[in-house]
């Protein structure tokens, strides 16, 4: 099933990230929490795609377990981080035979303590170069989203050049992006607006994590450039049992995600970190708003 047609739907498409585990620990972990989360009926999942060249080849194999054994639509996503364009072709090969209809185009990040972004001999610099290329090999076996950035891509000179960017992506041939996490939904809106008037028409989902540990948001926050408003802050840092901090992350993510619904989004795209509890509060009190 191509995600674009559950864009389409009256109803808003929630879909749910997973990341592909390192240990057969994890692995059961993952499975027990895809099976808890099927029962919210998600109209998709997203498998990411690690750097390392080990990993690499797990989220084709996610995916096709997620849709064969879970039952459940899969989007993979792909970066073009250590790969020629040979190698990338090779992986979106793999994903056509597992029957994934659905990627998530990305460039990726450098690695640690890299500033830049290289790309390998025979590489890809831009998502968009991807995007490009998965149309002019694969047509349109498959749907293509990419990422979109409410606070700007931490690398991008301004905001308007980061805007003008994602057109190139999404000329390049996106059918949706999806954006990385923001606790501000004004940020959201804002970006919607310019992306619109910059003629860029397809749907843009927006993508929302619960916040279940203060010290990982903060990490993350350093990487990928969001911030977290004051407020939010300070209560977080106010709690005194992981409980409580979660229970703070739930209603933010229920607060924004309302009224993102009422706003007549499209979907709602979670950040699961492969853990159902979050998810499954803010799901249940979705509900009345879901119907
Ligand atoms: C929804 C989502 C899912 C993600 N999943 C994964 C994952 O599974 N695995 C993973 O490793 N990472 C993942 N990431 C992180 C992502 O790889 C990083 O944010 C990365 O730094 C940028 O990837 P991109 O595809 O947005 O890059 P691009 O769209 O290529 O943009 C990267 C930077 O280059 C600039 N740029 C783009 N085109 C041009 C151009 N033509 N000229 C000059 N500058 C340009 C942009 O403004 C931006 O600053 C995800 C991010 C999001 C939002």
């Amino acid at each position: 099933m191509k995600i674009s047609t559950l864009l389409q739907a009256a109803k808003p498409a929630i879909s749910f990230e997973f990341f592909p585990p390192k240990t057969p620990q994890g692995e059961a972990a993952l499975f027990r929490t895809l099976h808890e989360l099927k029962s919210l009926n998600p109209a998709f999942v997203s498998i990411t795609y690690g750097a390392g060249g080990s990993e690499r080849s797990k989220t084709a194999r996610w995916a096709e377990r997620i849709q064969n054994e879970v039952g459940l639509v899969a989007m993979a996503h792909l970066t073009c981080v250590g790969s020629t364009r040979e190698e990338l072709l090779s992986m979106l090969h793999q994903y056509a035979l597992a029957g994934v209809q659905n990627i998530m185009a990305l460039r990726g990040d450098p690695p640690q303590g890299v500033r830049a972004f290289q790309p390998v001999a025979g590489g890809l610099r831009y998502a968009s170069e991807l995007v490009a290329l998965i149309r002019a090999e694969f047509g349109n076996t498959f749907d293509v989203a990419g990422g979109g950035y409410p606070e700007g891509h931490p690398e991008a000179v301004s905001l308007e050049a980061d805007l003008q960017n994602l057109k190139r992506k999404v000329d390049a041939g996106l059918d949706f992006v999806v954006t990385q996490l923001f606790f501000n939904n004004a940020l959201y809106f804002g970006f919607v607006e310019r992306a619109r008037r910059l003629g860029i028409t397809v749907p843009i989902v927006p993508g929302l994590m619960p916040i279940t540990d203060l010290a990982q948001i903060r990490r993350f926050m350093d990487m990928c450039g969001a911030s977290i408003p004051g407020p939010l802050l300070s209560r977080l840092e106010k709690a005194q049992t992981p409980q409580e901090v979660l229970e703070i992350g739930v209603e933010h993510t229920t607060r924004q995600a309302r009224e993102l619904l009422e706003a007549g989004v499209p979907g709602i795209h979670l950040y699961t970190l492969n853990k159902s509890p979050a998810t499954r509060q803010v799901m249940q009190n979705l509900q009345t708003v879901l119907r």
